[in-house]
């Protein structure tokens, strides 16, 4: 049996970090976070904090903890928060929304397009307020890209209807922006055109942009103190952090990298196109492909070196700084010569 080398599209979770960063991280300035505040992490929640166009932001361990931070202090008890069906607040944080912040989900139905929900659909769920033993609608928790729908992007149109219906109906939005910086790189625009009008945001330094460890939720000067408090509270102040955010730094000097892995996410979809399969155009840097039987297919791709994996009972490829053009190649060669 032929021995292949791993292409690994599972995720673009799995890059890790190159000499640059690692360099970056060994001489990172720092200080103990917990008490004072290292510089480092200052400087990065600071860079962020721009480049979103907010006021303030903190670090965090996860993408799921600045989630769950934001989503704490959005909500008691007995309200409701609403977001896209297949959100990853909604399916992929073990219900962490409901039983620690507090909050019961209520999935909209994507009804304006893979990922999209509209306007009048967060209005109608919205409602008003009805007797005292029903649930208050609190929040509307936007995701960009939607993951699950494929890296769909949410155009700064609908993302401006979609925060007035919010506001108007007494709605607060925490925007779940894990790969923000892949929509503001599709649609040319700065990260803080599609952040506008939002209470709270969260951005992974993890994913794409390619730093081990590490997250940013952003807001208001009093939302980043309290968070700051609710982080602690879950187990998520690190000491000398700098050395993480040293490596967060030089993730957000590689926003506009990503524009390669969208190009190769086109040519990966083209070409499994011309081999039959049956792929979504592609917006950013996720392919998704509908199979007759997922299981099959996964273990397929395996037994060629070629790794993916399920997304809502599709096959998902996810493109990254550590698969290039020449792997999409390999991939598709690899592919055809067993289809
Ligand atoms: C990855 C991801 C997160 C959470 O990130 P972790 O760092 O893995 O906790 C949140 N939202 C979306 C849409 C994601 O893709």
């Amino acid at each position: 049996m032929t021995e292949y080398a791993p292409l690994d599209f599972r995720s673009d979770t799995v890059t890790r970090p190159d000499e640059t960063m690692r360099l970056a991280m060994a001489g990172a300035e720092v200080a103990d976070d917990v008490l004072d505040h290292d510089p480092t992490m200052r400087l990065l929640e600071e860079r962020v904090a721009e480049l979103l166009g907010v006021e303030a932001a903190l670090w965090v361990p996860s993408g799921s903890m600045g989630n769950l931070i934001a989503l704490t202090l959005h909500l008691r008890p007995g309200d409701r928060f609403l977001a896209p069906r297949g959100a990853h607040v909604l399916d992929s944080e073990l219900g962490t929304a409901a039983w620690i912040a507090g909050g019961m989900p209520h999935p909209l139905e994507c009804d304006a397009g893979p990922g999209q929900v509209s306007a009048e659909a967060v209005r109608a769920a919205a409602g008003a307020a009805g007797p005292y033993y029903t649930l208050r609608t609190a929040l509307l928790c936007l995701e960009n890209t939607h993951n699950s729908a494929g890296g769909a992007v949410t155009q700064p149109d609908r993302h401006a209807l979609l925060v007035s219906a919010a506001k108007e109906t007494g709605l607060r939005v925490h925007l779940d922006g894990a790969r923000l910086w892949n929509a503001a790189v599709a649609l040319g625009l700065p990260p803080a055109a599609l952040a506008v009008g939002v209470d709270t945001v969260q951005v992974c330094l993890s994913k794409g942009l390619g730093a081990p460890v590490g997250s940013v939720v952003a807001g208001s000067a009093a939302f980043a103190t309290e968070a700051r408090r609710v982080r602690k509270m879950l187990g998520g102040g690190v000491r000398q952090g700098g050395v993480l955010a040293a490596a967060g730094l030089v993730a957000l000097g590689r926003v506009d990298d990503l524009a390669v892995d969208h190009a190769n996410a086109r040519a990966l979809a083209r070409g499994l196109t011309e081999l039959g399969w049956q792929v979504d155009e592609p917006e950013t840097n996720i392919v998704l492909a509908s199979v007759p039987d997922l299981e099959v297919t996964l273990t397929g791709l395996r037994h060629l070196g070629v790794f993916a994996g399920p997304m809502a009972g599709r096959v998902r490829f996810v493109l990254h700084r550590d698969v290039g053009g020449d792997d999409v190649a390999e991939a598709l060669r690899r592919i055809g010569s067993v289809s």
